[in-house]
Parts: C-alpha cells; structure tokens; sequence
C-alpha cells in the first residue's frame, strides 16, 4: 500500500496575476501607507503566501532600520484578475537590528535585584516552599524541628501534634528548597572552595565563633560570630576556614619583623657647588686627628667612604700651622 502525505513539501509558485502587481504594491505603500518615498527602496522579490495570495518585499533604506523590508501583501478574488491589497507591514530581514527577545521578569530576576521597597512574594506553587500542614513523609518538617535526642533516626521527628512547635509560618522550606539552599551556600563564597578557606590554618567546625543552625542544615551550617573574620554574620559551612578561629596559633616567623623596604641608615656621596666627591680627599677619623675632648663621633661607615685617587695628601695640623 502507498501512503501519500496531504502536507505539501514544496514551496508554492507565487499566482502569476498578483506576482506581476509588485507595481501596485510599491503605489500602495507610498499613497495607502504614506510611507516616505525616500524609504523605499529596491524591489526585492516575491513569495507565495497562499493561493492567490503575494507577499511583495522591497528594501527598507531608513537608516535607523538597516536589513529591513517594506512587505505589501496583495491577493484576488477566484476567476477575477483585480488584484487588491491586504496589508503593508516591515519585516525584519537577515542581518536586521532587533530588540532581544522579550524575557517574563521572573525569569530575568537574578540574586541581589530586590531593592530597598521592592516586593517580591513567593508564589503560591514555589517549589522551594512547603504548606505547614504537610507533616506526614514529607522531608520540609525536618527543617524547623530538632532531631530527637533519644532516637536512633537522625531525621526522627516529633510523635505527636503537641510535640510540634508552630513556626508561626503558613509554609516551610521543602526538601528541594533545603537542598538547593544547602548547594548554593556550599558552593558559594562562604563554603570549602575559597582561596580564603583553603589559606585557612583551621576549619569552623573546631572554631568557638562557630555558631551551629538548627534542623537539617545545621548538620553542615552555622554562622560565623567573630567580629575580626570576613565572614562575620554569615552563614558558613563547617568545612569553610579563615584566618581568624578561635584556636589560631602563631608561629616564631610571623612575629619577625619584616625588613624594611626604604634604607633609611645608608647615605649617597652627591656633589655639591664647589665640593667634588670625586676630588674630595677622605681619611678615617682619628684621636691625632681631634684632640680627645673635641673629636667628633664617626657616624660615616667606612665601607660607603672611597679612597682618596686625587688631590695632595692633607698635612697634619701642626705643619700647616709651622708653614
Ligand atoms: S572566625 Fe573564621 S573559622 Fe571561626 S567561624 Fe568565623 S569564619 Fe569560621
């Protein structure tokens, strides 16, 4: 048996009558459209929108709408040859300039948008959010209550409806909001893969600034409560770490002291009007040189004062003072 397709997989030839109207089509744009004749540009072609039906395109040369198209779609009746215009649009053309498609504001929300008097409930099918009234098997209840003490069952619940506190909420996190949040915060600034967190000597869980959460995330969660840590008033993973835990130890080579980067001890010889370095003879400072009682302390050190090359050797001072 043959099977044939009632879907048509060829393009359709565009009707001969109303392809041969492209001058009625650029008429109608100009006097029906009131389209400036300045915007029109060259004619483009044709395309077969239905039986009878032309689509005729002509060259947008508007220069704010560069790759656009004038389309005007013209169509007859059947067995008539008076062709008449149905529309005049512009179209978008490859290459034309176009608005980004248009994105719901939920979906364009990213972290940190709500601003100071902005609203932005929760929806009523958020799946991070459970009803409170959901307690049997459901996961979400584990987030505001404590794991019993005296069952072997870490997730074990409350019994009974009286051992319930009411978290004064109408809805809790679910199992996917707990998880997703658990993710996040791990995953984050605040969790083990930082390159504060991996310098760090010690990790939160052994901190005494480590303040546990409650629930099901406090299994892995706390806040930081040292004011001298980065991550003060945050909530850490217990693996995260910084510089500051309460149980730091210094070592010997943190408490050297740091060589100076500028000398301030050291002195270059300069030149001055009328004194050259270069023929300035030095000699070391001695006790025949200054009697005892005026001699001058050195403060010169003899490894930055350069040997004398030029010049007569000073005489002592009982010649010069004979001669
Ligand atoms: S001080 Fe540092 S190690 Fe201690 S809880 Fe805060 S971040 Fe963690």
């Amino acid at each position: 048996m043959t099977l044939v397709s009632t879907i048509r997989s060829r393009a359709k030839e565009p009707d001969q009558i109303c392809a041969d109207a492209f001058d009625l089509a650029r008429r109608s744009l100009l006097e029906d459209a009131r389209v400036t004749a300045d915007t029109v540009g060259d004619y483009l072609g044709a395309e077969a929108t239905a039986d009878r039906v032309v689509t005729h395109f002509f060259d947008c040369t508007d220069p704010g709408y560069t790759g656009w198209r004038w389309a005007v779609t013209v169509t007859r009746a059947p067995r008539s040859k008076v062709v008449t215009v149905d529309e005049s649009v512009l179209l978008p053309g490859d290459g034309s300039l176009l608005a980004p498609a248009w994105v719901p504001w939920q979906d364009r929300l990213r972290p940190g948008d709500v601003g100071i008097g902005d609203l932005l409930p929760a929806s009523a099918d958020d799946e991070r959010l459970v009803p409170f009234v959901v307690l049997d098997g459901d996961d979400a209840v584990t987030d505001w209550f404590l794991p019993r003490a005296d069952s072997e069952d870490a997730d074990a619940g409350p019994q009974t409806a009286a051992e319930i506190e009411v978290p004064g909420r109408s809805r809790v996190l679910s199992a996917y909001g707990r998880d997703d949040t658990a993710e996040r915060w791990y995953e984050g600034d605040h969790g083990p893969h930082t390159p504060l967190s991996e310098a760090a000597p010690a990790n939160c869980v052994s901190c005494g600034f480590f303040v546990s959460l409650s629930g099901g995330l406090g299994r892995l969660f706390g806040a930081c409560g040292n004011a001298f840590a980065p991550d003060d008033g945050r909530v850490v993973s217990a693996d995260h770490g910084c510089g500051a835990p309460s149980e730091a130890v210094l070592t010997g080579a943190a408490a050297t002291a740091a060589v100076p980067v500028i000398d301030e001890l050291g002195y270059d010889l300069v030149d001055l009007p009328g004194v050259s370095v270069e023929e300035t003879a030095f000699e070391p400072l001695s006790r025949e040189t200054y009697p005892e009682s005026t001699a001058p302390e050195s403060t010169a050190p003899e490894s930055t004062a350069p040997e004398s090359t030029a010049g007569p050797e000073t005489p002592p001072a009982s010649e010069t003072s004979s001669s």
